[in-house]
């Protein structure tokens, strides 16, 4: 008998869209009835916009995940950097954005610390957008074969998960579809709705969350 759990979860997709891999992720997602966020890099969604307006026509929300994912914040934060990274991007995205203007910064391997400095906070605060990080990075990025079990535990562990994944790597991406059967097995639920407390600006208005975020030490 499937265990029962009345936790949701939140996935979401970061780095793409990729030509190949998007698409496969897409077609998992929409067998198990799934919408979550993609948050895309905007280099990546020149080559690949109308994987993107798969997305988007399919139920997905449609973030902003920088430019070039190059530096993060913490590493390169001065004022040009961070509106060229952000808004580039947003334009490019247009018609597809969520309404909200979702933004999720660059960590460097799931890194909160320094993701978002005061110029970045500033920027998105004063452009209108919502800032969304995470609290579950199972590592799809390193480990291929073990990211699942990672995502098991941290899920486990987690009141709301928000939990970061990338539709750039194929070889993790096949396992998407036996670990989403797993969490349905295990009696979890799926809401593409952002936890609350992993926004830390909403439509341009700092939430409390944000202080924290920023104070965290480098
Ligand atoms: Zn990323």
């Amino acid at each position: 008998m499937p265990k029962t759990s009345d936790k949701r979860i939140t996935l979401s997709f970061d780095n793409g869209p990729h030509a190949e891999f998007t698409p496969m992720v897409l077609d998992v997602l929409a067998r198990h009835d799934i919408r979550t966020t993609f948050f895309v890099v905007g280099q990546n969604l020149v080559a690949n916009r109308d994987i993107a307006r798969r997305a988007r026509d399919e139920g997905h929300w449609i973030g902003n995940h920088t430019w070039s994912h190059s530096f993060p914040f913490r590493e390169k934060g001065d004022a040009d950097f961070v509106a060229s990274e952000i808004d580039q991007t947003q334009a490019v995205i247009g018609d597809l954005a969520h309404e909200d203007k979702l933004f999720r910064p660059y960590g460097g391997a799931g890194r909160l610390d320094g993701a978002l400095n005061a110029v970045a906070a500033k920027h998105l605060q004063q452009h209108g957008y919502t800032c969304v990080l995470w609290n579950s990075v199972p590592g799809d990025f390193r480990d291929a074969v073990g990211w699942p079990a990672a995502a098991m535990d941290q899920i486990s562990q987690l009141e709301s998960p928000l939990v970061v994944l990338h539709d750039i790597h194929g070889e993790a991406m096949t396992r998407l579809d036996r670990f989403i059967s797993q969490l349905k097995y295990e009696g979890y639920s799926f809401k593409q709705d952002i936890p609350p407390d992993m926004i830390v600006i909403r439509n341009g208005e700092p939430t409390e969350a944000l202080g924290s975020v920023l104070a965290k030490k480098i």
